[in-house]
């Protein structure tokens, strides 16, 4: 039985819907949650050039304090039938690590409940975004050689974004552990890559950091399973890693996705 759901868009996402906050309220406490986090993605770190075509990954900076106002109404509005909390997806960036403390500084005394991601990987110099399109995740394959170095490139960034100091209002969640398989149909890897896995849970153990347990890859068709995998959340849930439902929904009707494939989580 899912009562929250910790990752959701809004129509402050520039790639996302227009569907209003009201919309996902009332189609949580119809799908009978008890609390939900709206996790826009933060505005991109000062002096980071967005390297997809459109440039539209993260929130535009102009629209943040609106996005905070916003969240803060609907949480009155609907206190009785509904806990919201305040987040954001803040993405990790390689390099941009003073940039986004700073960020985090500012706002984080505002944000309840966040995701740090990772959606951009540094190769040979040039950053790129794993998850935009095939043809992103194949400019990766080719600066890194294969695809297995892309699995390998995006845990040990993730790994460092465990690891990464940006100060205390740093989120307390780990985004899509496994975002690196959206392609896997298309580009599958040769290696099941286990090793980095389990550093990886250990290393978020060690933080006491939680899991974003994400619906979004069941409905991708070359990916089709939740992130992280089933028996990925099987190992971290027996480690004692917290596990939260994401949704990842960037439409009303997408909240939920992926819900019924998730293994069953004993309190
Ligand atoms: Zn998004
Ligand atoms: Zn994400």
């Amino acid at each position: 039985m899912i009562v929250k759901d910790g990752h959701i868009h809004t129509p402050y996402c520039p790639h996302g819907s227009g569907d209003s906050l009201t919309l996902y309220v009332e189609k949580a406490i119809e799908a009978g949650l008890k609390e939900i986090t709206f996790t826009e993605h933060a505005p991109l770190p000062q002096g980071f050039h967005d390297p997809v075509p459109e440039q539209d990954s993260g929130m535009n900076p102009a629209d943040l304090e609106n996005y905070l106002r916003d969240v803060e109404k609907v949480k009155h509005q609907y206190k009785k039938d509904l806990r919201i909390h305040t987040g954001l997806e803040v993405d990790y960036i390689e390099g941009f690590e003073k940039e986004t403390r700073d960020f985090l500084n500012q706002y984080g005394p505002h944000l309840d409940d966040s995701i740090l991601s990772v959606h951009f990987l540094k190769a040979s110099g040039q950053y790129i975004c794993l998850d935009y399109s095939p043809e992103a995740f194949k400019a990766l394959i080719d600066l890194t050689g294969s695809a297995d170095a892309v699995h390998s490139l995006y845990y040990d960034t993730v790994i460092r974004s465990v690891h990464a100091d940006l100060g205390s209002y740093k989120p307390a969640r780990i985004g899509h552990i496994t975002l690196s398989r959206k392609f896997q149909r298309l580009y599958p890897a040769l290696s099941s890559h286990e090793t980095e896995i389990k550093k990886l849970l250990e290393v978020i153990k060690a933080r006491d950091l939680e899991l974003d347990y994400n619906g979004a890859g069941t409905v991708k068709p070359y990916c089709q399973e939740t992130y992280p995998s089933p028996a990925i959340a099987s190992a971290a849930h027996q480690m004692g890693i917290r596990l939260v439902y994401g949704s990842d929904a960037h439409t009303a009707s997408g909240m939920m996705q992926g819900s019924d494939q998730l293994i069953a989580l004993k309190p």
